[in-house]
């Protein structure tokens, strides 16, 4: 059929978590697919809200984000890594990460450029790049354990390189950086033209024992990166869809330019109430690891007979379960048994590869009512014991 539409993206779907959420509502499965908690998020907050639309926060915030918010951001991370943040000229709020994520590429990445991304990745980055004219070089991580191979990373850098896509806690490999992953990855690019987005929404996610390391923290990285943040994650509630980008005045000032004509301002009343909010409650967020480490753990527990192997999870809202004892080393065949025989939603992991090999693995999430985790963990071990 002759078109007029040249698609930008024409090996481009709809994302496996909005197809697999819409499969889940339809077979009333429990939905353990794309990451969103299914318990109620702090009352306080609600009401802040509400009350925010009540005193009239009604129309345009500040293209750059609402200032008491933003002073709050720079006291959270004061708080959180000990960090001077200047609000007006470093941080700006975003629509969620993905606005973060996209803006910042947009306003780093020309036609021709290219950005290292790992393989797997978040689904986001290589679209964003590939809208913005570039083209994304992937590095595979390596199994077992998704292993950053530094080596490949420095051969895969060129003189059109200009941008890094770093996600620590990752998803969906659920590994944590170490400070020494920082450390080689400022090496890499010392002494080139090559900035950093370093996706960083599960900051708050890491498990047993781990302190996240922050590129904000990283002496060389901090003076050339984006780093990205969620208070979906942070405040339970992926709903809200505010989040925030910290970098380097030159950078925000890159960023700004295509934030104001992207989504150009952020929901208003939502902005007031979280900064209320952070004001009321400023380390909310410090019980957030341990709070998933018992979700995670529950549900390990919960399926540790059940034969499918469970790779370690160093953080994320995430554990992953490998079905290699079971079934051919075919992710999405898997996720679709498990969605119609065990009534359990899950998240293949191709999807999230430029080049998927034959993977035995899907994506669970684990920020779900302890009730949801039990249910969905005997529907795998009854699944698993039919196998
Ligand atoms: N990056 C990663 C690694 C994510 O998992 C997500 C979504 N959970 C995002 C970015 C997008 O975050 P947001 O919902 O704030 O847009
Ligand atoms: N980040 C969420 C996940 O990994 C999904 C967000 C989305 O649907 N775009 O499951």
């Amino acid at each position: 059929m002759q078109t007029f539409l040249r698609s930008k993206l024409p090996d481009v779907g709809t994302t496996i978590f909005t197809v697999m959420s819409r499969r889940a509502r339809e077979l009333k499965a429990l939905n353990l697919g794309q990451g969103f908690p299914d318990y109620d998020i702090d009352p306080r907050l609600t009401e802040l809200v509400a009350a925010a639309m009540t005193q009239g926060h009604n129309q345009y915030a500040p293209m750059e984000g609402l200032g008491p918010l933003r002073e709050r951001i720079a006291a959270k991370l004061a708080m959180s890594y000990g960090l001077t943040v200047d609000a007006e000229s470093q941080i700006t709020v975003t629509v969620g990460a993905t606005e973060a994520i996209y803006s910042a590429v947009q306003a780093v990445v020309g036609v021709g450029d290219e950005a290292i991304a790992f393989d797997p990745a978040y689904d986001s980055y290589e679209p964003a790049v590939r809208l913005a004219g570039g083209r994304c070089i992937r590095v595979p991580l390596m199994p077992p354990g998704f292993r950053y191979d530094w080596d490949r990373v420095r051969a895969a850098i060129s003189e059109r390189t200009r941008l890094v896509l770093f996600n620590s806690p990752h998803n969906p490999a659920c590994t944590a950086a170490a400070a020494e992953d920082l450390n080689v990855l400022a090496e890499a690019i010392r002494d080139r033209d090559i900035l950093v987005l370093s996706d960083e929404v599960y900051e708050h996610v890491v498990y047993d024992g781990r302190t996240h390391a922050s590129v904000l923290t990283h002496p060389e990285l901090a003076g050339k990166s984006f780093a990205v943040f969620s208070f979906g994650k942070t405040m339970h509630a992926t709903g809200l869809r505010i989040g925030y980008c910290v970098a380097p005045p030159v950078l925000t000032r890159e960023l700004r330019k295509v934030h104001q004509f992207n989504t150009f301002s952020i929901a208003h009343p939502l902005q007031h109430a979280i900064a209320a909010y952070l004001a009321e409650k400023p380390d909310s967020w410090r019980g957030l690891s341990a709070f998933f480490q018992a979700k995670r753990d529950r549900l390990r527990a919960a399926l540790a007979g059940s034969g499918f192997l469970l790779p370690p999870a160093q953080g994320t809202y995430f554990q992953l379960l490998d079905f290699s004892e079971f079934f051919p080393p075919d992710d999405v065949g898997f996720a679709e048994r498990l969605l119609t025989e065990a009534g359990v939603a899950t998240i293949p992991l191709s999807p999230f590869y430029a080049t998927p090999p034959s993977l035995p693995v899907v994506r669970l999430c684990i920020a779900k009512r302890d009730a949801t985790l039990d249910e969905a963990a005997a529907r795998l071990n009854a699944f698993a014991a039919r196998l």
